[in-house]
């Protein structure tokens, strides 16, 4: 079964990643943890590169092809293995969200990216994608808090470079997109409690898990 999160700056998909896997290793299940972009060595290349505030001179195109190549890498070394040994995959972010930031954010024709997915994915979709809705002014506020803290990177955050609008636009984008792919997708309050959250994500997998 493969689950990815998604959503803006600051929503807690890294955290929510990390307690999911516990609970479910706990219950038995075998679990594999991954990211996109960076998920493979060759992956964590293309992010450095994606996320080097040097690189801000990078076309849109180029980001998306570096993200096509970042999860081409991940599908063949990470995720398609896994799945094959019956594991469940847990991918903080994935195309999802180059459709949103590449494609509703960056302003990239939609059909381009779609056809991008096509080559890239080759048909694999995820089973349950969620997403941690939270306004822009309140994820950016703890991403910024984080990095304050040194439990992130400021370096690695494209959001200081970009606009309130470009976040809210991201934030417009996966709502849309979630609201049209219904069976897929499960979005949630990311102002909740973070057990509350993690314990509808387990309600929801195992329910998913059953039908
Ligand atoms: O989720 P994570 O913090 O690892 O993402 C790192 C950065 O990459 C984020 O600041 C996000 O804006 C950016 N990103 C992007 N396009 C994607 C995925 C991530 O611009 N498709």
């Amino acid at each position: 079964m493969l689950i990815t999160l998604c959503g803006g700056e600051g929503a807690g998909k890294s955290t929510q990643v990390r307690r999911l896997s516990e609970k479910l290793e706990q219950k038995g299940y075998r679990v594999v943890v991954t990211r996109e972009p960076g998920g493979t060595a060759i992956g964590r290349k293309i992010r450095a590169l994606l996320l080097d505030p040097a690189n801000r001179a990078m076309v849109a195109d180029t980001e998306l092809f570096l993200y096509a190549a970042d999860r081409a890498q991940h599908l063949a070394e990470v995720v398609r293995p896994a799945l094959k040994e019956g594991k469940i995959v847990i991918s903080d972010r994935f195309a999802d969200s180059t459709t949103v930031y590449q494609g509703v954010a960056r302003g990239l024709d939609p059909e381009r990216i779609q056809r991008v997915h096509e080559l890239v994915l080759q048909g694999l979709l995820p089973d349950i994608t969620f997403l941690l809705d939270l306004l822009p002014e309140e994820g950016l506020s703890r991403a910024l808090s984080q990095a304050n803290q040194g439990t992130r990177s400021l370096d690695e955050m494209r959001f200081e470079q970009e606009s309130l609008d470009f976040h809210r636009r991201i934030r417009q984008g996966f709502l849309a997109l979630a609201a049209k792919e219904t069976n897929r997708f499960c979005c949630l309050d990311a102002m909740q409690p973070q057990e509350t959250l993690t314990d509808t994500m387990l309600l929801v997998i195992e329910e998913r898990m059953q039908s």
